[in-house]
């Protein structure tokens, strides 16, 4: 078994990981790109193709592919779910992944703490964050400080969601599910950094959150305790509610305000690359295993380890 993913989010990460564990690998990478991966010594790996979308073209029989953002940014969650792809990872997540309303509802089952959704303009009694629907990275979003600053900021044309607008550090915690372990693993913290929304000045009321990249961070160990319980729940909502077994890696976006209280915004199921922040290791998986293991290559131990077990066809649900 190989194991593939397309260049592009976290796609060194993913490789170097599973090198790292012994396996070849497959790195789907558009012509453009290609020296820019060689660079990394990863030439023995790449497979160039002109679109992303052509990998579901190719024989991939003895290819596990590692999904990733851009992977469902570039594919599309309904030709992924409909082909015979073997992804790591849970299938039916990219879907619930991408509709809010389902999105919301596993948050909420996790019993996590989620901003407060209004469902129309008229309901708004907060600052609000005005989202636009299957956006990627926050283009076109807004905020609002009441229902008549939304109501003037709106295109009408376009379809919003608003949510309460939360003040406070923007944490976003990483997980990793085991089956072959049995255990929820937490990973590391990252910080977002957004332009323009984090730049210190500002003289418009239209912050862009287009993502330029992450930095690490170490939360202080009491709260990260109360992160090791949301990953927990999240990952028990999951199996209630999909009837399934939560698989690799995931990430609870989290916002916590002045009185500490953590915000849950957002979840991804599947490598964020925020991961990228802790190669070659993070502190708790350095102390989980006792050497340096980053996210590529905590996946790559789970496939070994399922593989041994005779367990793997259920991580590719
Ligand atoms: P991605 O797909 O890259 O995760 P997205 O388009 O789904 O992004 P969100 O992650 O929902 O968008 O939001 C983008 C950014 O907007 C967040 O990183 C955060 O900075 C800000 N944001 C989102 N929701 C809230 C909220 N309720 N309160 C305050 N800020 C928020």
């Amino acid at each position: 078994m190989k194991i593939g993913t397309i260049a592009s989010h976290s796609a060194l990460n993913i490789i170097s990981g599973a090198k790292k564990e012994g396996f070849d690998t497959q790195l789907y990478c558009t012509p453009n790109r290609s020296s820019f991966y060689r660079s990394f010594g990863l030439e023995d790996s790449i497979v160039i193709i002109d679109s992303f979308d052509e990998i579901l073209d190719l024989d991939l029989t003895d290819v596990i592919l590692v999904p990733h953002g851009s992977f469902v940014a570039y594919i599309g969650a309904e030709k992924i779910l409909s082909s015979e792809i073997k992804l790591f990872g849970n299938k039916e997540l990219l879907r619930w992944e991408e509709d809010r309303n389902l999105k919301t509802r596993l948050m909420q089952e996790a019993g996590l703490l989620v901003p407060r959704e209004y469902t129309s303009v008229e309901e708004i009694i907060s600052p609000v964050i005005a989202k636009t629907h299957g956006a990627a990275g926050g283009e076109g979003y807004f905020i609002a400080k009441d229902s008549t600053e939304a109501q003037a900021k709106m295109n009408p044309s376009t379809d919003y969601s608003f949510q309460e607008y939360i003040i406070g550090t923007k944490v976003f915690v990483t997980y990793f599910n085991s089956l072959a372990r049995k255990r929820t693993e937490i990973f590391g913290a990252d910080i977002r950094y957004e332009t323009d929304a984090d730049a210190n000045l500002r003289f418009d009321d239209r912050p862009s959150f287009i993502v330029v990249g992450n930095l690490p961070m170490v939360l202080r160990e009491s709260t990260l305790a109360q992160y090791y319980d949301m990953g927990l729940a999240f990952a028990d909502a999951f199996e209630r509610l999909i009837r399934q077994k939560l698989i690799g890696p995931f990430c609870i976006e989290t916002i916590i305000d002045k009185e500490q209280r953590i915000f849950s915004f957002e979840f991804s199921g599947r490598i964020v690359a925020g991961t990228n922040v802790w190669i070659p290791t993070s502190p708790y998986s350095y102390l989980q295993f006792g050497e340096p293991v980053w996210m590529g290559r905590r996946i790559a131990i789970e496939i070994r380890e399922l593989m041994e077990q005779g367990q793997l066809e259920e991580a590719m649900r």
